[in-house]
């Protein structure tokens, strides 16, 4: 299984237009960050989850992988604002899986008003609910959504094999940590240092790790207080940050 982060940003990316670098060393490519999103390829099936508002051209830059699903995390701009872009050549394809929890579906078909209209006939999305702890697949590949709390809201992690991915998570119930155990590749959304109510800090990230034990374990979703090399000094080997376009393998 390959792990390719498309990028690694926050909500606002660094450098965001109104903070800049922030902490961030704008020297190091590594600081600059898309919004965060992640491609799967795993048996020549590809999964992507989330697309931001800049996902077109994170697949370009990744060669155009055909996607065989789209798994969302929640309904937040940064993880579904390019949506739109998904849409391919129509007349050739089949209709492209998405799967969104009840709470990020209608908001996906709010965001695509245009294609879900009663007299607009959707062939582009096959929107598929996804319910926690209910594993589904894609082809031969399963997916067990994980719910997580997010601030006022709700996401959902995913676990694919020995991979999960642990985004927009501010708490998660014991369940969820049960679901998450002897995974090997874990990758987290940790934004900030500081405490806040909707996501993780650096503190909290490490503690989970802790808890769930992954053998390596990824920071991703981090924001401009959260500069490459100095995460590399201060964390453990087996935790590192990511950078756009990394490359992760299971074996
Ligand atoms: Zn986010
Ligand atoms: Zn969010």
């Amino acid at each position: 299984m390959k792990i390719r982060i498309l990028g690694c940003g926050p909500s606002y990316g660094v450098p965001s237009l109104n903070r800049g670098y922030g902490l961030c060393d704008p020297t190091n490519p590594k600081n600059f960050r898309l919004r965060s999103s992640v491609l799967i390829q795993d048996k020549g099936i590809n999964i992507l989850i989330d697309s931001g508002p800049e996902v077109r051209i994170q697949l370009l830059k990744a060669g155009s992988p055909k996607l065989d699903a789209v798994l969302y995390t929640h309904e937040h701009y940064d993880h579904m604002g390019g949506a739109d872009d998904l849409r391919t050549d129509l007349a050739e394809g089949q209709p492209l899986p998405v799967y969104l929890s009840d709470t990020a579906i209608p908001h996906f078909k709010n965001i695509l008003d245009y294609l879900f209209r009663p007299d607009t006939q959707n062939k582009t999305f096959d929107i598929r609910r996804i319910q926690p702890y209910h594993p589904f697949q894609v082809q031969d590949i399963k997916v067990l959504p994980i719910p997580q709390v997010h601030g006022h809201g709700l996401s959902m992690g995913y676990r694919i094999g020995d991979f999960a991915y642990s985004t927009d998570v501010v708490r998660m119930e014991e369940r969820a940590f049960q679901a998450l155990a002897g995974v090997k590749v874990w990758v987290l959304g940790v934004v900030t240092p500081i405490e806040n109510d909707k996501h993780i800090n650096v503190d909290m990230a490490l503690k989970w790790i802790e808890r769930v034990r992954p053998q390596r374990a990824y920071f991703t979703h981090m924001g401009a207080r959260m500069d490459y090399e100095t995460l590399c000094r201060t964390l453990p080997d087996y935790i590192r940050p990511v950078y756009d376009n990394m490359e992760i393998e299971i074996k």
